[in-house]
């Protein structure tokens, strides 16, 4: 499947930063590999400068929370499109993740996220013995050492996972 990016549209809404009725979003649909249809939003306010982007699969509409058990390296290797508003955790691990106003979407691997939470670990961390241990798990998890469950909880049910012999769990949430 090859990947393509089709211009949607703009729209012009208020901005969450500074409140000025000039933030310029701009759509795309992506066709992406593995993935399928995604929906690109890059959005830039013209007063202030700030910016948010997101993505999100297409066709969702229910709040939902997915549950990923990881075992393997090849587990690690799924695809996680994790949209603007989800929240994310992992129990084993001690991480939790939840989204701020500023939030972005991504798409990212399983192995990308545990990345991305070593890169905002504080770098007096290795001071502190209980991070310290933190760390180091994480780093056997992203080695395949240490199994886990990725819990990914979307008010906009737009995020999802994807991989082959998954062992995984969606439910559609009633409580948002
Ligand atoms: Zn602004």
């Amino acid at each position: 499947m090859g990947s393509e990016l089709r211009f949607l549209g703009e729209a012009t809404t208020k901005c969450m930063n500074c409140g000025e009725l000039s933030f310029k979003v701009s759509m795309y649909v992506y066709r992406a590999p593995i993935v399928g249809d995604v929906l690109l939003e890059c959005g830039r306010c013209d007063s202030c400068g700030f910016g948010r982007s997101n993505v999100s699969v297409l066709n969702y509409g229910n709040p939902k929370t997915i549950r990923v058990r990881i075992e393997s390296v090849n587990d690690l290797r799924a695809i996680v499109v994790k949209s603007a508003t989800a929240s994310l955790s992992i129990p084993e691990l001690g991480i939790e993740v939840t989204p701020g106003p500023a939030a972005y979407g991504y798409i990212t691997t399983v192995e990308g996220i545990l990345e991305r939470v070593l890169d905002v670990i504080p770098s007096d961390c290795m001071n502190d013995e209980e991070c310290y241990k933190k760390v180091d798990k994480i780093k056997d998890a992203m080695d395949g050492r240490e199994k886990f469950t990725l819990i990914i909880r979307d008010p906009s049910g737009g995020s999802t996972v994807i991989g082959e012999g998954l062992n995984i769990v969606v439910e559609e949430d009633a409580t948002y």
